[in-house]
């Protein structure tokens, strides 16, 4: 990666107007990198820090002629090298020069400064509601500097901060962090270990102790915690209450659950990868019920 370390980084997608991740109306900037591997995770293009690159095969028309990506990088043409290449650098030449859509670059290089500058661009509707610039991914804190360089812009711009994390991340790091956040989204989704680390291929240990870091040394910083719900992973009332009562009596902290959807399945394919084998939905009786566990 060119650019100073810190003040550039990699991004999958900045999406304007969100209405679903904070307060207000939100830009969502989603970072790249995550350390977990979760089973059901709709964002796969998100969990590795580099760009990446997702080939349609069934749209390539390599059979009619086509050779436009030949030469354009190293990796060669796409009909033959396939999907899940990883781009050298934050080159998008792939993709402008596929005439059927059959390529798309997952992450380019940004500075902290393009980032919240787009977003201020749209601050004319966050007055309104507290909207304002939401970190996601990903794991933000995974390019931790970076994202704080992105906090700290803007701040001096005085934006409204949220962020979205699944909470394994360096603890010095998320300390800094929540010194720049109004409001923080954090994930538990287990908080049986051995399950959680054969569910999101790690230990929630360290999820658990920023939670506790941030509970304790962060009082005025509203912890709205999340968790996905997902059929036969962690679709019981033992594990949704275990999660209940482990918040329960906490100052400044809601408590909500996500219901389990299949958007990112596609992305899996484009990538070359399986989507893990998990019953198409979850049973919205269930789902209901469960609800009464949200805080
Ligand atoms: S440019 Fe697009 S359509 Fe043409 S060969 Fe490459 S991937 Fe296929
Ligand atoms: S924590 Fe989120 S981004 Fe990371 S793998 Fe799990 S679902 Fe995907």
């Amino acid at each position: 990666m060119s650019g100073t370390v810190g003040k550039s980084g990699i991004v999958f997608n900045i999406q304007p107007y969100s209405l679903h991740d904070g307060p207000g109306i939100r830009t969502i900037v989603f970072l790249k990198g995550c350390p977990l591997r979760c089973i059901w995770c709709s964002n796969p293009e998100s969990q590795n820090t580099y760009p990446e690159i997702g080939f349609d095969r069934e749209k390539c028309i390599a059979g009619k002629g086509c050779d436009f990506c030949k030469g354009v990088c190293d990796i060669g043409s796409f009909s033959a090298a396939g999907a899940n290449a990883e781009l050298k650098g934050s080159c998008g030449g792939f993709r402008e020069v596929c005439p059927a859509g059959a390529i798309q670059v997952y992450g380019r290089e940004m500075t902290a400064e393009e980032i919240v500058s787009r977003a201020e661009e749209e601050s004319a509707f966050y007055s309104h509601g507290k909207g304002g610039i939401t970190l996601s991914g990903g794991e933000p804190f995974m390019q931790g500097d970076f994202a704080l360089e992105i906090l700290r812009e803007a701040k001096r711009r005085r934006l409204n901060t949220a962020a979205e994390t699944c909470g394994c991340c360096d603890t010095e790091i998320l300390r800094q962090a929540a010194g720049l956040l109004d409001y923080i989204m954090f994930d538990i989704k287990l908080l049986d270990d051995e399950r959680h680390i054969r569910y999101t291929g790690g230990s929630n240990r360290q999820i658990l102790e920023n939670l506790e870091m941030l509970f304790s040394e962060f009082p005025g910083l509203h912890k709205h915690i999340r968790t996905p719900v997902i059929p036969t992973v962690n679709d019981s009332g033992d594990d949704i209450g275990a999660i209940n009562r482990f918040l329960s009596g906490r100052e400044n902290c809601s408590y909500e659950l996500l219901p389990y959807h299949r958007f990112g399945t596609g992305k899996y394919k484009l990538l070359g990868r399986e989507y893990a084998d998990i019953p198409e939905r979850l049973d919205d009786e269930l789902f209901r019920k469960l609800k009464a566990f949200e805080i």
